[in-house]
């Protein structure tokens, strides 16, 4: 089934063209700038040659034109016509309590979804933008909403309360959602066929190290804790997010530096996390070159994500019980060697052993870099968040019985 997926966000759009049958990607882009000065879409078909241009673009709606034209372009393109596009899956970041699953968009879904806007300001509305383009753009198809805290809603009440007056848990539906949920899904599900173990009898932790991070408790197949909380500033130090801190750096950072809410979420989001300790930058390639140059601000960082890394691992190995693999996925779960030896560095009481030659070096590709008598298998996954709402999508599109295919 040829499904678009679309990951719309505020300014920017990004799409992928996938045939579910085969898991190819047919083609992939990104519109950026959407709404703001020259703003840009960039076409890459996997057969020919990319394509790139400064376009007009005020909203969303002209952006999802502009992706369904190069889609179809007699150059570029890699469909004949727009009817060959059976359905549509949106990425949409925040589905509360209402969702512990992808869901056929309907307007009940619709409602849901902008029920959410209080709980992800930034996302929800965004994702919708999406959502009324594409209705608009192809009214027949059926179009599938894929949550990134649908995989969470398994955690328990003791995992997802946060101990502050129960009201506001009812008023304002105050608790740890998580986030990241379609990744932590497929890698833990690629890592049971792995392990070559039913998933429903298997421990995971699943590590999504990239600019965002967190950090799953999986335990048979369900997501049982994770580090990401209300929104996704909590949990480990991010590229500028800070992670957790004690709440009360909050007012008292607003009262002495006179802070607005607006500047304290800035400072918290933006200015945080790998960029504030370090000052240098968010990504860890940077890092990783400031620190071999002496750089210690910059080391500190690279330290800090490890340790409290490790800190999660050690915490949902206690709450698991037992722990048969640790996943690495993401930006930097599936790229950096060295940090992945630092969090596993000192695990061997937890029956952790990396094999350094099997993880050095080790870039993008699916592998196990555990040493044989490692009791816990440490597997690098690259992840796939949009097969992942692919899959999901041609499932659901199925189901609604409006794809005869
Ligand atoms: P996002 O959360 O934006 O999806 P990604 O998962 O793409 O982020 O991860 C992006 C981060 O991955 C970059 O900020 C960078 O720090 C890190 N990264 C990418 N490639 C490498 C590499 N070869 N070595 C170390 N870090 C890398």
């Amino acid at each position: 089934m040829l499904v678009l997926v679309i990951n719309a966000g505020s300014s920017s759009l990004k799409y992928q063209l996938l045939d579910t049958d085969n898991e190819e990607v047919l083609a992939k882009g990104l519109c950026e700038r959407i709404g703001i000065a020259e703003p840009r879409i960039k076409h890459q078909p996997a057969a020919k040659e990319a394509y790139s241009a400064v376009v007009e673009m005020p909203d969303h709606k002209a952006a999802v034109r502009h992706v369904l034209d190069c889609l179809t372009d007699a150059n570029h393109g890699v469909i004949k016509s727009l009817d060959e596009i059976e359905a549509v899956g949106h990425r949409v970041v925040h589905g509360g309590e209402r969702f512990a699953q992808s869901a056929l968009i309907s307007d009940s879904v619709k409602e849901a979804i902008k029920d959410c806007y209080p709980l992800a300001m930034l996302h929800n509305p965004a994702n919708m933008t999406g959502i009324l383009a594409l209705e608009e753009a192809l009214p027949e198809v059926p179009q599938v909403a894929v949550f990134d805290t649908a995989f969470h809603q398994t955690m328990p009440e003791e995992a997802y309360m946060y101990a502050i007056p129960y009201e506001y848990y009812k008023k304002y539906a105050i608790r740890r959602y998580g986030f990241h949920g379609t990744s932590h899904k497929f890698v833990a599900e690629r890592a049971a066929e792995l392990l070559e173990r039913p998933l429903s009898q298997t421990n995971i932790i699943t590590c999504h190290l990239g600019n965002g991070s967190s950090i799953t408790a999986v335990k048979g197949g369900k997501s049982i804790d994770t580090s990401m909380g209300l929104t996704p500033l909590a949990g480990v130090p991010m590229g500028t997010r800070s992670g957790d801190i004690d709440p009360a750096i909050v007012s008292m950072l607003m009262e002495d530096e006179k802070l607005s809410v607006e500047e304290i979420n800035n400072l918290l989001n933006k200015e945080s996390g790998m960029l504030g300790i370090s000052g240098v930058s968010s990504d860890f390639r940077d890092l990783a070159e400031a620190a071999n140059e002496g750089n210690q601000q910059a080391q500190l960082a690279l330290d800090m994500f490890a340790y409290s890394v490790k800190r999660y691992i050690g915490a949902y190995t206690a709450v698991m019980g037992s722990v048969h693999a640790i996943v690495f996925t993401a930006g930097v779960g599936e790229n950096d060697s060295e940090t992945r030896e630092n969090i596993c560095k000192g695990l061997q009481r937890l029956g952790v052993i990396i094999d350094k030659s099997l993880n050095d070096g080790l870039r993008g590709k699916e592998a196990v870099i555990s040493s044989p008598e490692s009791k816990v298998k440490v597997l690098v996954i690259p992840t796939n968040e949009e097969l992942a709402i692919a899959r999901d999508t041609a499932e659901l599109a199925r189901s609604s019985g409006k794809v005869v295919k």
